[in-house]
């Protein structure tokens, strides 16, 4: 049998590795610190920057006394060192209290410190600083508008807790221990830097693949940041994006068949010939997403007036319903799941009024 004080030592640095680092067993366990002070942090949908500043302050104050803490279960697993009384132990207990008290110190003057003038020396509170200007006149306008599109359910999130990406209409945003980096979308450019492949993951029995983006501002003031995500998520955040993301030249996105697909009906739907909108008629909101104005019509086009080509297309006369991604993803969905190479070829019916249109139907409405 180990003596108690070699087992506490032990259990305790996996405890602090696993604390720390949170693997998903400790996570669902609920041994976070988000979770065990979640009471007096609130709610992160009502105010995600507050939120934040209170949590990382709160996880440094926690992290910090990780030292303290063996100091104290030390003394209860080895009583014969003495421990409790400072005078009688060796010199090197001493030194080892007297550093793990400093740091407890340091850290609480530290967000002493971050927490002056209703905490606008945080770190997260100068990283929104970096972005008042005229739209926004100080830091707290910053976190209003942040607070408010991160309530917007139409929002991209992704990624572990540790390391969460937010994307909203304006900022994009990644979430780590102790900090939240924030870059403004319209100052941000993204290039896809390297993709790992996976054989297998856990949580979906195939192979998958993970991205990793930096996010770079013209805002010579925000630091470059990395982001990670699946490349099946990918789809997802370009839609969500208005900046244009680069690929590294050696960088292969694979992308669900389907997104893939979708980027094809896309391209082709840019060469058909636009549909001019009637000036009386107005674009309404598409039925489908209820987020972008309805942006397809179709027309038949695929084969030309008295020219029988024995298509099945016939014209459809709905009014423009649909964005272009619905339409494309009806589309898909109506295919052969096993055979996408008889895709691009076939058929389907409008989803409204349900007259065939095949990809060369589809137009842009202008
Ligand atoms: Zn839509
Ligand atoms: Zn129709
Ligand atoms: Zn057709």
């Amino acid at each position: 049998m180990e003596s108690p004080d070699v087992t506490f030592t032990l259990a305790y640095i996996v405890f602090t590795f696993c604390f720390v680092f949170t693997p998903n067993e400790f996570r669902s366990a609920g041994l976070t610190v988000q979770n065990l002070f979640s009471s007096w942090l609130g709610s992160e949908d009502i105010g995600f920057i507050q939120y934040h500043v209170k949590r990382s302050s709160l996880t440094l104050l926690v992290h910090s006394s990780i030292p303290l803490g063996y100091y104290a279960g030390m003394c209860i697993a080895a009583p014969e060192k003495n421990l409790p009384y400072i005078n009688q132990v060796s010199a090197g207990w001493q030194a080892f209290l007297g550093l793990s008290l400093c740091l407890q110190l340091l850290s609480v003057g530290l967000i002493f410190y971050w927490s002056r003038c209703r905490w606008s020396n945080h770190p997260i509170s100068r990283a929104l600083q970096v972005h008042t200007g005229p739209q926004w006149a100080g830091w707290g306008a910053v976190a209003t508008s942040i607070n408010t599109e991160f309530r917007r359910i139409d929002k991209f999130a992704s990624g572990a807790p540790g390391a969460r990406v937010i994307v909203t209409d304006t900022w994009v945003m990644k979430v780590t221990t102790y900090y939240v980096h924030v870059a403004q979308q319209t100052d941000a450019h993204l290039t896809v830097t390297e993709s790992r492949q996976h054989q297998m993951s856990p949580d979906s029995g195939t192979p998958t693949q993970t991205l990793t983006l930096r996010v770079a501002s013209i805002n010579q003031a925000v630091n470059p940041f990395d982001i990670r995500l699946m490349s099946t998520e990918y789809s997802e955040l370009r839609e969500k994006l208005h900046a244009p993301i680069r690929s590294a030249a050696n960088v292969v996105i694979h992308q669900t068949i389907n997104d893939r697909f979708l980027d094809t009906f896309r391209a082709q739907a840019d060469l058909n010939q636009p549909y001019l909108l009637p000036s009386e008629m107005e674009v309404e909101l598409c039925i489908g997403c209820m987020q972008v104005p309805a942006g397809a019509k179709l027309i038949r086009l695929c084969c030309e007036e008295g020219y029988d080509s024995g298509s099945e297309c016939r014209q459809c006369f709905c009014r423009p319903m649909w964005c272009l991604s619905c339409l494309g993803r009806w589309f898909s969905s109506r295919q052969d799941q096993d055979r996408p190479e008889t895709w691009l070829a076939s058929s389907v019916p409008c989803p409204t009024c349900r007259s065939k249109f095949c990809i060369l139907d589809v137009c842009l409405v202008r």
